[in-house]
Parts: C-alpha cells; structure tokens; sequence
C-alpha cells in the first residue's frame, strides 16, 4: 500500500529516497485515487453532517452554530480569532454553567489538515459529552466541575484546501511575497525550542516552522487563549494522526520533563482503557524517545507554560491506510480514543493543582 511509505504525521510523503523508488507516475496516481477513493466506505453519502463521516468545513461550521445553540445549558461557544483566510476559529465551552471559574481541559483536533479522524474525534466527543451528561456518572461529575474548550479544526484553512485540492496536504495556507512555497507547520510554530530540531527552516518543506514562532495566525489565536486563560486550564490535550501513539513532553529535547513518572504512568492506563474495548495497542512514552525530535510542537509548549498535563494523540491506524482511515473506522477509532481521553480527564479532575 503506497500509503505505508508516507511517513506518518511528520514528513512530506515525497523523502528523497522515496521519490528514488521507481513508480509510474500512471500507476501512483491510480493506486493513489483508488486509496483515497477508499476511504468514503460508508455510504451512502448524506447530504447532511454526520459523526461517522468525515464532514467538509462547511458542513462542521453549520455543526459547531447548531449544536451550540440546541444544547446552551451545557454548551457555548466563542470565536477566538480568524485563520489566515479569514474563517472563524471557535472554541466550544462544555460544561455545566456555574458562578464560579472553573477548571478547565483543553482539547484541538486537525493542526495538521490531512488527519482527518482527528477533527471526527472531535465531533464526536462534543456528541458524547451532550448526549451521556446526567446519565454517565463520570462525564456528568466532570462537567459539572470542570469546563472542557474544544477546537474541533485548528487549521481550517488546511482542512478545506485537502478536500477541495490537496488530500495530503498538512500546513497552514499562507503566504508570504518571495516564496512561492505556501504554508507553514502548525505544529512546528510553537515557541517551544522553536526551530531547533525535527523542523526545516525551508518554507518549501511539509515541516517548515515558520519565519517566527506564533508566525501563523491560528497557533497565535491558540496560545493567545490558552495564555489569557492560563490559570484554569490543567489540561492540554491535542489529537493527530496516525501511529497509535500517546505521547507527552517532550519532543524538542532528549530531556525527560519534570513530571515524567507521572505523565508516563496517566498515559498507561489510558492507553490501557482504550485498548480495553477493541483491543487497539497504543504505545505511551515522550515525544523525542517515542516517535521523533520536533521542536515547536503545541504539547511541549503548553507544558512549558505550565499546563502539567499536556497529550498529543496519534489516533490509528499504524500505516496500512495511514491518512486515508476508511469511513467505517471512524466510529470504533472514536468510542476507544474517549475511553483514553475520559481516564485522562478524570485523573486531572482527581489532581488538581
Ligand atoms: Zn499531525
């Protein structure tokens, strides 16, 4: 399968030594339509959003105004800036509203635009939230303490250019007069050992960092929320893919974060539960020793700034569709990534600090 050769998450699927490898660009692009083609199995296609879909930007917005405005005991939203083309960036608030501040998890799905069972994780987490509050004793508890704010797509811009041009693209969309190259690496943008290590300086690579940190405008609007609301938020937690991954801190250095037992021994037993229900194998350890060095990544950042537990999830599947995860995974993908991120959650609403 062609997929098995793009690395997963980081780096452009074209490496030197790929582009070595003797395909037919007649037969790539066949196996590549036929793969991505592959990955919209279950039909037939509705017109309308669905959590078992992987749904366009467009049908997410009408998502995001309508489930807020049906669910305001529990739900509202706010929008924490626009993206370098202008689209609305909004922060959903779950939660039982409450007088007092309360602690508060925050989660993103889809910094990076082709990982599309990360922005579908998501939307099906706001679901399951709303839909098990009052009966499921553990979400009830942590909605009723806590405030959950979820960026169902940070990089819409992205987003929207794979399924309307590019499937496989995975930057941000803008530019800059000079370079022709577009976009750069949210996940690179972070000011975290930005630019130092795993991450190209060329803006032509999938893994540019950027020409500053905070230099694209939807990490900016991130941290700049994540900064104003510093003194609630005890979580950070945010979701790619794929690899089957629970990673922490840190990825920009070798060097084991403050809090490691800790973070190692959270990211266990979530793993754990997740593998409990389909028997999916995850593998829990820090950034630089488990997957690769990348400097400037939104974990290690919120880390830095002192949101103790900070998660980056690399959803399934481990290679064989790769970014392409058919449809009918979606929801099996999704029931055990909640089981993981309820263990976490709950483990931070026991841990205050
Ligand atoms: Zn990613």
């Amino acid at each position: 399968m062609w997929t098995s050769m793009c690395p997963p998450c980081t780096l452009i699927w074209c490496t030197p030594s790929c582009s070595r490898v003797a395909w037919s660009m007649r037969s790539l692009l066949r196996i590549c339509r036929t793969a991505i083609e592959g990955q919209a199995d279950n039909k037939p296609t509705p017109r309308a959003h669905s959590y078992t879909k992987y749904n366009s930007w467009d049908k997410i917005q009408s998502w995001i105004a309508s489930i807020s405005s049906a669910n305001s005991a529990l739900i509202s939203k706010q929008v924490i800036g626009n993206t370098y083309e202008g689209r609305p960036m909004t922060v959903l608030k779950l939660g039982k509203r409450s007088s007092s501040t309360k602690p508060a998890i925050f989660m993103d799905c889809g910094i990076h635009a082709r990982e599309w069972i990360s922005p579908a994780f998501c939307q099906w987490f706001v679901k399951e939230a709303l839909s098990t509050y009052g009966s499921d004793s553990q979400m009830t508890s942590l909605l009723n303490q806590m405030d959950v704010f979820v960026l169902p797509v940070f990089n819409i811009d992205g987003y929207d250019f794979t399924h309307k041009s590019n499937r496989m693209w995975r930057k941000t969309r803008s530019r800059k007069s000079g370079s022709s190259c577009i976009g750069a690496d949210p996940n690179r943008n972070f000011n975290a050992g930005w630019c130092t290590l795993g991450a190209s300086s060329n803006p032509c690579s999938d893994t540019f960092c950027g020409y500053s940190p905070e230099s694209e405008i939807e990490v900016k609007n991130v941290a700049d929320f994540i900064r104003r609301n510093k003194s609630i938020i005890k979580a950070y937690i945010t979701v790619h893919s794929y690899s089957q991954l629970l990673l922490f801190p840190y990825s920009y250095t070798y060097d084991l974060a403050a809090d490691h037992s800790e973070l190692l021994k959270v990211a266990q037993g979530a793993s754990a539960a997740l593998r409990s229900l389909y028997g999916t194998r995850y593998t829990s350890g820090p950034g630089a020793a488990t997957i690769y060095p990348a400097a400037g990544g939104s974990d290690d950042w919120a880390y830095d700034l002192g949101v103790k537990y900070s998660y980056t999830f690399e959803l399934r599947d481990t290679g064989r569709y790769g970014f392409l995860l058919p449809e009918s995974q979606i929801k099996p993908t999704c029931e055990e990534t909640m089981l993981a991120v309820k263990y976490i959650a709950a483990y931070v609403q026991k841990n205050l600090y």
